[in-house]
């Protein structure tokens, strides 16, 4: 990981940069990444990426949750958010952390409450996704979404994270549910106990991940703005004759959309997702360590006014 990159996502922790971002961020730059702070805001740019041949998710911004009652707002929150998507059309799927339907305070609170919502999902027929989150959820994070798969719930995924030493063996455990997976590189500060430390190895990872995952049964998300792992992607999946129905792009809102908008036009599926929401702090901060160049967008935009 680059120097630059852990100093931002540990930087991320400072109560003062909270409070300086979270008053002028929005302003400064945050809107090219989120989509706005509510959900009005939300499906207004959900609706535009559609028209433009764009399959989208939303999240509505917000973790590490400690009061069961805040999980049921939550909770309420996103059964609104599967209400409106049916409502208006949209072709927009649901992506959620554990966290933030109290993953911290006590699993059991997280599988309910995430289990009442693939089930209003799937009366809408609609999905959800499980994000995945710090390494010390990840146990926890696939104990629940194979709980739910083995109750019979169809309509939902996880994610497996490249960086990971374990992903390859929980990729392995998965396949024989026929998992609806999306792989990443990573966004957390992970130390090296846990976490290839260098880029060159998190990327060799994820090219073992996906074209195990390609060739394993089920539906794999290729999430990643990586132009080298996209054509890697596609040229595996015409070598070794695996339908475009079997994979879909996935990218970030504000990232790379000239690339999302060109495979849309070579004929592949690519969702954008699109998170919205007054918590965008933490998810703005991982954003800026990914590509510290955006942090000379926010700041080129503080000199601006
Ligand atoms: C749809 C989606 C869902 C995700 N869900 C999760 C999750 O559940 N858990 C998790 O840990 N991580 C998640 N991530 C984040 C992921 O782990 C990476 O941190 C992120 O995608 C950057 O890595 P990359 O694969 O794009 O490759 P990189 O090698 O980091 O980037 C490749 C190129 O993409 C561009 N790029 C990448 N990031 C940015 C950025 N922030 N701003 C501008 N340009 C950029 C740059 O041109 C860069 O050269 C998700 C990513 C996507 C796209």
């Amino acid at each position: 990981m680059s120097a630059l990159r852990g100093l931002i996502l540990a930087a991320a922790d400072s109560p003062r940069l909270q409070r300086f971002v979270q008053r002028y961020g929005f302003r400064l730059g945050a809107a090219r990444f989120v989509a706005g702070e509510t959900l009005d805001d939300a499906v207004l740019v959900l609706r535009r990426l559609n028209e433009s041949g764009l399959l989208t998710n939303t999240t509505l911004l917000g973790e590490g949750v400690r009061d069961e009652a805040e999980t049921r707002t939550v909770v309420a929150a996103y059964r609104e958010v599967l209400d409106r998507i049916h409502a208006e059309g949209l072709r927009t799927n649901v992506a959620l952390k554990l966290t933030h339907l109290g993953l911290t305070i006590d699993e059991e609170v997280a599988r309910r409450n995430v289990a009442e919502l693939v089930e209003h999902a799937a009366e809408r027929g609609n999905f959800v996704r499980i994000d995945m989150e710090e390494s010390r959820h990840v146990e926890a994070t696939l104990r629940i979404y194979r709980a739910l798969r083995e109750a019979g719930h169809e309509n939902l995924g996880a994610v497996l994270q490249a960086y990971l030493f374990r992903a390859e063996d929980d990729l392995a455990a998965l396949l024989p549910l026929a998992p609806n997976l999306r792989l990443v590189k990573g966004a957390y500060l992970e130390p090296p106990e846990v976490a290839y430390p260098r880029k060159s190895d998190v990327d060799a990872a994820y090219v073992r991940l996906l074209e195990a995952a390609l060739t394993g049964a089920g539906f794999t998300a290729v999430a990643t703005h990586d132009e080298t792992l996209i054509e890697h992607a596609i040229s595996f999946a015409q070598e070794h004759g695996i339908p475009k129905e079997r994979f879909q792009f996935q990218m970030l809102y504000g990232v790379r959309p000239r690339l999302q908008l060109d495979l849309v036009r070579r004929g592949f599926d690519v969702l954008v997702a699109t998170p919205y929401g007054p918590e965008w702090y933490r998810y703005l901060m991982r954003r800026l360590a990914e590509r510290p160049a955006n942090l000379l967008f926010l700041l080129r935009n503080l000199v601006r006014g």
